[in-house]
C-alpha cells in the first residue's frame, strides 16, 4: 500500500517507538523556518481548514495497523506532525479521538504554536497526552529572521496562546526551542525567553539544533559548550536533545 500520511516508525530517544501521521499530503504551512528540514514553505497559509480527508487517513492508519500489528503493539506514541503544520488542519481534534479509538499507545501533537491564540485550536489538542510546541524567539526581529512567519502571524498571540493553552491543557507539555547558531541563541535573547518560559510553565524545554539539511544554505547548529550554557540558563528542566 503506498502511504500518504502515514511515516515512520521512528525510534527516538524522546517518543520511543513512534508512528507519524501528517495531517496534509504534501507540506502545509504557516512559517518558513530557515531551518526547516522538508525544504522552503512555497506557498505560506494561514486559513484553517481541511487539508486532508480524516476518513482517508484513518483508512491508511487502520490498515497499517492491521498489516503490522506486532510494530503496531510496540508502539508508544502516534504523533500528529509532518509535513507542515497540523493544527492548521480543522479536523485535528477529530482525528485526535478517532486515533485513540484505534491504538492503546498515547498521542502526541507537535505543533509551530502560531494558531494556539485561536481557542478552537487549543481545545481541539486537549484530547493528546502529549504536545511540543515550539517557541523559536520572543523578540520580532529575530521571530522574522528564523521562523519567516505568514504576515498574518502574530508574536505576542502565540505568546498568549501558549501560557493560555498550558494552563488548559492536563497533559504533557514539551517546549521546543530550534537554535541556529548566530540568529537566536544571543544570551539576552535566551533571557527574555527564559522570562517567556517561566510564564508558559512547560514540563520540558528541548534544546535543539539543527543536524539535517536545512531549508536554507548557512544555518548553523549551535556549538555543544554553547548549548550546555543555554541549558544552565534555563534551569532544571531544560534538556538538549
Ligand atoms: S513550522 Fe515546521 S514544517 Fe513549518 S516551516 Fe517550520 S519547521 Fe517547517
Amino acid at each position: 500500500m503506498v502511504l500518504k500520511y502515514i511515516y515512520g516508525p521512528i525510534k527516538s530517544r524522546r517518543l520511543g517507538l513512534s508512528l507519524g501521521l501528517s495531517l496534509s499530503p504534501g507540506k502545509i504551512c504557516n512559517l518558513n523556518c530557515i531551518y526547516c528540514q522538508w525544504g522552503r514553505t512555497v506557498e505560506s497559509v494561514c486559513v484553517r481548514k481541511e487539508y486532508a480527508d480524516p476518513d482517508e487517513i484513518i483508512t491508511e492508519l487502520k490498515s497499517w495497523i492491521r498489516e503490522n500489528p506486532k510494530t503496531a503493539k510496540g508502539l508508544k506514541f502516534v504523533t500528529l506532525s509532518g509535513l507542515g503544520e497540523p493544527t492548521l488542519n480543522t479536523q485535528i481534534g477529530n482525528l485526535i479521538s478517532r486515533v485513540r479509538g484505534l491504538t492503546d499507545c498515547s498521542i502526541a501533537v507537535i505543533t509551530n504554536s502560531t494558531l494556539l491564540g485561536d481557542p478552537c485550536v487549543r481545545k481541539a489538542l486537549l484530547e493528546a497526552d502529549l504536545v511540543v510546541p515550539s517557541l523559536d524567539a520572543v523578540d520580532e526581529k529575530i521571530f522574522r529572521r528564523i521562523d519567516r512567519p505568514h504576515r498574518g502571524i502574530k508574536l505576542d498571540e502565540i505568546i498568549s496562546g501558549l501560557i493560555a493553552f498550558s494552563k488548559e491543557f492536563r497533559g504533557k507539555l514539551w517546549l521546543e526551542i530550534m537554535l541556529v547558531s548566530g540568529v537566536n541563541d544571543g544570551i539576552g535573547h535566551i533571557n527574555k525567553l527564559k522570562e517567556v518560559i517561566r510564564r508558559v510553565n512547560p514540563d520540558k524545554i528541548q534544546l535543539n539544533s539543527p543536524v539535517r539539511k536545512t531549508a536554507e544554505e548557512n544555518v548553523l547548529p549551535v556549538p555543544r559548550a554553547k548549548l550546555e550554557k543555554i541549558k544552565k540558563i534555563l534551569g532544571d528542566k531544560a534538556e538538549i536533545i
